[in-house]
């Protein structure tokens, strides 16, 4: 199904990618709503609507996604919240193998997500994986300080590139994300792939332009190395080409 012979780079999204998006959709549309509704009195319905419309907006803005906005306009320790129910958070089935034979491949994996750094770093202290990319990276963090870019919008991904260069031609993304998908491709990520059931507690989604994944191991089978020539080194302008992958980096956590 993927031309692994045409691809050195993966960039994975994290929820409901690699993670499963059980944990975000419960904690926003469930737990939040319950505590916001205790504070002010409210049902917890009514707390859900209410909450409903003022994610509506700020989707597919950073501040969607940025725990000091959410903590700050709900006043809610939302980081704690988190550190509260980490119990809930559970990689995606066969994310895990998926990962250290990539790894194994030579190829370079980098995690690339919209989470504030901080949901970033509890996420990966939880799960144990951020040792098999070779970076996890927020998009908080990428770009100038003024422009501030999730990775829906026009120019995340060349900001991206810009800090963390990789070929757009002999890379795969991986996201649940259709907005994100439409977006990289736009700017040049040539192999794309969707999720299909990104909440294991939800209905699939149903894609038409993008080829959706049941789980890593359909794309699993026939992972060649990147680079199959560079070990009997018969190759070497080719190995020239391929951009030197990003130095390490891990979280501090
Ligand atoms: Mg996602």
């Amino acid at each position: 199904m993927l031309e692994w012979n045409s691809i050195d780079t993966v960039l994975f999204d994290m929820d409901g990618t690699v993670l499963d998006l059980h944990f975000d959709n419960y904690f926003w549309e469930d737990l939040v709503p319950a505590r916001y509704a205790e504070r002010h009195g409210l049902e917890k319905a009514e707390a859900q609507a209410l909450l409903r419309k003022r994610y509506e907006k700020v989707k597919g803005t950073l501040d969607w996604y940025c725990l000091d906005f959410w903590s700050e306009s709900l006043t809610m320790d939302i980081p704690g919240m988190k550190e509260e129910v980490r119990h809930k958070i559970a990689l995606r089935p066969f994310a895990l193998e998926f990962l250290q034979q990539l790894r194994n491949s030579g190829r370079t994996a980098l995690l690339v997500t919209n989470a504030h750094p901080d949901s970033l770093n509890l996420k990966m202290r939880h799960t144990g994986i951020a040792k098999h990319f070779d970076q996890t990276i927020s998009s908080h963090t990428v770009g100038s300080r003024n422009l501030r870019l999730a990775k829906e919008n026009p120019g995340f991904w060349h900001a991206l590139r810009q800090q963390h260069p990789f070929d757009p031609q002999r890379t795969l993304l991986i996201d649940d994300s259709l907005p994100v998908l439409r977006c990289a491709a736009a700017e040049g990520i040539r192999h794309l792939l969707a999720i299909r059931q990104p909440d294991s507690q939800r209905a699939p989604l149903q894609l038409e332009e993008f080829v959706q994944l049941d789980d890593f191991t359909q794309i699993m089978p026939g992972l060649q190395p990147s680079h199959p020539l560079r070990a009997v080194g018969v190759n070497p302008a080719r190995d020239e080409a391929i951009p030197k992958a990003p130095p390490q980096q891990r979280d501090s956590q």
